[in-house]
C-alpha cells in the first residue's frame, strides 16, 4: 500500500511517500531560523512547521508521482519531541486522514530511527532479529536490543546529555554554528585526533554520560584562551578531531561490551550522529575485527526524515494497527 508519512518532532518539516518498503519521495524543509540562536527555539520551530507543512506534503505527493486518492493511510510522529512542533504534524495528519477518509497511524520517532533500516534501499539486506542498535541523536543516546519490529528493549542510555547534544554544546564552546555535529566531523578531517585528551566517564553498565567531557573541554578551553586568545582558532581542527575521537570511543566501548556479553553480532546504528564518519568507520573496523554484520543508514535516513515515519506506518498498516482520531501528541514517549 501507499502511505504518507509526516515528521515534525523538532526543526525539520518532512513528508514522505512509501509504497511497500520503497520510498517514492522524501521531502524536508530545514529551518534556518535557529542558526543565529545557537539551538532550536521551540516557538519559532512551531511557526515554521505551520508555514512548511502544506508545501512539503504537496511536494512529496507530486515528487512521488501519485494521485492524492492513492494514499491508503497517514502516518505521523506522535512523539517524543517538542510539543508545539509535534502538534502541527499531528493536527495536520488528523485533518488530512479525516478529509481523505483513510486510517491514521501514530509513530514513535525513536522506533522510526531504528526501523529505517527496513526501508528497501537502506541496506542490501535488512538486519536479522535480534540485533543491537546504537541509537544516537540530538536528544537520545541508547543501546537497544531489537527483538522484533515492535519489541525493543533499552539496555543502556545516557544519564545526562545525548551524544549529539555533546557535539552541539562543545561546538558552541568552539564558536561553531548549530548544529555543530556535522561541522566538527568536517573540521576533524584535517586534524590530529591524538593532540588533546579529555576525561572519559567511568560507568560499569551499558549507560553513557557526556556531560563530563563537555565540562572538561570547557575548562581546558577557558584555561588555554587566557594564555592565548587565538587558541581555538589556531587549534580548531585538532580540537575537533580529539573531541570527536573521545565521543566515538565512549559510544563504541559500550556497544562492543554489549555485543560481546549478549553474544549478538548483528549491530546497527541509527539517529543523527550515525552520520558521523568516525563512527561509521569504527563500525566497519568491527565488521573486519569482530565479524559483526553491520547496518549503517544512508545519510538521508540518519537525521530526522519522514521516510522512516512512513516505514513504521507501513509496518503498522500491515498489522492493522490504527490510531483513533482523538489521539494527542506527546513530548515524552518511551520505546
Ligand atoms: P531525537 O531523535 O533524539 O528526538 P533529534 O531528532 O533532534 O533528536 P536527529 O535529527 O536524529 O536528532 O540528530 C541531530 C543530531 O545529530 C544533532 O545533534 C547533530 O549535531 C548530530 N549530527 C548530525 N550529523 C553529525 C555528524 N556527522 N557527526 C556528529 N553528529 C552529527
Ligand atoms: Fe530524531
Amino acid at each position: 500500500s501507499i502511505i504518507l508519512g509526516i515528521e515534525s518532532s523538532c526543526d525539520d518539516t518532512s513528508a514522505a511517500i512509501i509504497k511497500g518498503n520503497r520510498i517514492l519521495s522524501n521531502i524536508a524543509a530545514n529551518q534556518a531560523v535557529h542558526k543565529e540562536y545557537g539551538g532550536v527555539v521551540p516557538e519559532l520551530a512551531s511557526r515554521a512547521h505551520q508555514q512548511n507543512i502544506i508545501p512539503v506534503v504537496e511536494k512529496s505527493i507530486t515528487k512521488a508521482n501519485i494521485q492524492q486518492n492513492a494514499i491508503s493511510a497517514i502516518g505521523f510522529t506522535r512523539g517524543p519531541g517538542l510539543l508545539g512542533s509535534l502538534l502541527v504534524g499531528t493536527s495536520f495528519a488528523k485533518s488530512l486522514a479525516m478529509s481523505l477518509d483513510v486510517p491514521l497511524i501514530e509513530v514513535n520517532h525513536l522506533q522510526a530511527h531504528i526501523l529505517a533500516h527496513f526501508i528497501d534501499d537502506a541496506n542490501p539486506m535488512p538486519p536479522k532479529f535480534p540485533f543491537l542498535c546504537l541509537t544516537v541523536s540530538g536528544g537520545h543516546t541508547m543501546i537497544v536490543v531489537v527483538k522484533d519490529y515492535f519489541d525493543m528493549e533499552i539496555i543502556g542510555k545516557t544519564t545526562d546529555d545525548a551524544a549529539g547534544e555533546a557535539f552541539d554544546k562543545i561546538g558552541k564552546i568552539f564558536d561553531l554554528d548549530y548544529p555543530a555535529g556535522p561541522i566538527i566531523d568536517k573540521l576533524a578531517k584535517e586534524g590530529n585526533p591524538d593532540t588533546f585528551k579529555f576525561n572519559k566517564p567511568k560507568l560499569d553498565n551499558y549507560d553513557y554520560s557526556f556531560s563530563g567531557i563537555k565540562t572538561s573541554v570547557l575548562y581546558f578551553i577557558q584555561k588555554e584562551v587566557k594564555k592565548n586568545p587565538d587558541f581555538i582558532k589556531e587549534n580548531l581542527n585538532d580540537l575537533c578531531a580529539s573531541v570527536q575521537k573521545s565521543i566515538i570511543e565512549i559510544l563504541m566501548n559500550k556497544l562492543e561490551k554489549a555485543a560481546k556479553e549478549l553474544d549478538i553480532k548483528e549491530v546497527a546504528i541509527a539517529g543523527g550522529v550515525s552520520a558521523n564518519s568516525v563512527l561509521r568507520k569504527a563500525m566497519e573496523d568491527n565488521h573486519e575485527k569482530l565479524g559483526w554484520n553491520i547496518y549503517i543508514p544512508k545519510f538521508e535516513y540518519t537525521t530526522d526524515n519522514a521516510a522512516m515515519i512512513a516505514m513504521v506506518a507501513q509496518l503498522k498498516f500491515e498489522r492493522g494497527e490504527f490510531t483513533d482520531l482523538r489521539t494527542t501528541a506527546t513530548a515524552k514517549y518511551d520505546l
